[in-house]
């Protein structure tokens, strides 16, 4: 509903038409908008908007910030976090603000039910618990600065007492600060607290600096490639999109034959019975074109299992992994992924990636293997992390069981080499300019909402 609403009523488009930081902004807390509503369908008892609000208000409470993405750090604009959302990053110069007593420790408010000493497990501290915890919070802020670090505190915050700066500032500078003349405001300062907030400069969006590591897999790699601002709006913006059925249905075939292949690996057997409903659990029937449609395409996957299964078992193989992941560095980027299948011939490894799409004959699979960038990737990811080139790839067709083949040699390994250069400038660059085709836009899932769609009217 939430889904229809924005692209119905054109909002979506409307962001995505008139590129800014501030509409970019608002699309990615559109998008954790919906992981929340994902996240909520997936434990709700009832599935409605009264109970979803009342969701809402306990995650607020509870300290989150629903409606706000975390801060591009990447951005050249001033990060303001809260100290938690601080922890593991750095930057050149911090400021810890308001460092006053009363703020900096924050009051220990005691909890309404205080968890009785003998459940916790751990060693209780001696002394004040709370305040050791503060000053912890506190050593976290300060070593978050590279370069230089400031501690800002004022006496007067509106309230009827002048402030006293944290007892921390002093601990942590000695004898050096001394408490201030205290001072309250004049009336014309007070007065000034409500002029009109001035303009400040729009923040600059920079290059990804080269003594960074981009992290890429293969999809990211295929995005870019086929348009680099549908890779902006998957795995930047993250623009929410109703799920093709395709999609669905690949994944719920994947989950189903991968689960066959990790009972096998640890020698147990598993029963047609039990394939079946691991694919009809992991079917979302959502996204299908009518029920028909996706009453059919159940069929069809059923089908295609009970074939895939009676095949599998006259085959009898036995990979050595499945659904094993990978990583490794290739200049200054990170390329990550997962290997559906390797098994192990004498002469060397075999890697495997599911398909399920339509492929009748083993003229069209062999084709679709060797023109596969993403088999190549995984020979390069192979040789990375096992030190020489499997013997051959193959992508297994689920529905027809056909297996397309094709081997990677040395040389073939720099083409991909060469792409994933290519795609590493282009977002180090911040490069995301569309490059609509009428293919491309015709398998897009933004091509609603894209203004540079090209599609036959
Ligand atoms: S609709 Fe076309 S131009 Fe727009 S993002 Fe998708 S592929 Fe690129």
């Amino acid at each position: 509903m939430l889904y229809s609403f924005l692209t119905e009523t054109g909002f979506l488009k409307k962001l995505t038409q008139n590129p800014s930081l501030e509409n970019e902004t608002k699309i990615q807390n559109l998008a954790k908008f919906f992981n929340i509503v994902r996240d909520f369908e997936l434990v709700a008892q009832e599935d409605r908007v009264i109970s979803f609000v009342n969701y809402l208000n306990l995650l607020i409470e509870a300290g989150d910030d629903p409606p706000t993405v975390e801060a591009d750090l990447d951005c050249d604009a001033v990060n303001v976090l809260t100290i938690h959302k601080a922890k593991g990053l750095e930057f050149r110069v911090v400021f810890l603000v308001s460092l006053v007593e009363g703020r900096f420790p924050w009051p220990h408010r005691r909890q309404p039910i205080e968890l009785p000493d003998v459940l916790i497990k751990e060693l209780l501290p001696t002394g004040d618990f709370h305040i050791q915890e503060e000053r912890r919070l506190f050593y976290v802020g300060m070593t978050r600065a590279k370069e230089e670090l400031y501690f800002t505190s004022a006496s007067d915050y509106g309230g009827r007492r002048l402030r006293r700066i944290s007892q921390f500032v002093l601990e942590a500078q000695g004898e050096v600060v001394k408490e201030l003349e205290k001072r309250k405001s004049s009336a014309l300062e007070t007065i000034e607290r409500f002029a009109p907030k001035k303009e400040s400069p729009q923040p600059q969006i920079t290059g990804i600096p080269e003594s960074k590591l981009i992290a890429l897999s293969y999809y990211h790699i295929d995005d870019y490639l086929t348009c680099p601002l549908k890779y902006k709006y998957v795995n930047i913006l993250r623009v929410p999109i109703m799920e093709h059925h395709t999609v669905i249905y690949g994944r719920a075939m994947h989950t189903a034959v991968t689960k066959y292949f990790q009972f096998k690996m640890a020698g147990k057997n598993m029963s047609v019975a039990d394939l079946l409903n691991t694919f009809k659990e992991s079917f979302d029937p959502q996204g299908f074109l009518s029920e028909l449609h996706q009453q059919e395409r159940f069929r069809i996957g059923c089908e295609a299992l009970i074939k895939f299964f009676n095949e599998e078992e006259k085959r009898n193989s036995k990979p050595v992994y499945i659904e094993k992941e990978f990583s490794f560095i290739l200049g200054n980027n990170k390329i990550t992924g997962r290997f559906d299948r390797i098994d192990m011939e004498p002469d060397g490894a075999v890697i495997m990636d599911f398909k399920t799409s339509e492929i009748k004959t083993q003229k069209e699979a062999d084709k679709r293997a060797k023109e596969s960038l993403q088999l190549v990737l995984y020979a390069l990811a192979y040789k990375n992390v096992f030190g020489q080139l499997p013997i051959c790839v193959e992508l297994y067709f689920l529905e027809s069981g056909i297996i397309g083949t094709n081997q990677i040699r040395e040389a073939g390994l720099e083409k991909v080499k060469d792409k994933i250069n290519e795609v590493s400038r282009g977002i180090r660059d911040r490069n995301f300019a569309a490059t609509p085709t009428y293919m491309a836009c015709q398998y897009c899932a933004y091509s609603q909402i894209c203004p540079f769609a090209i599609i036959r009217a």
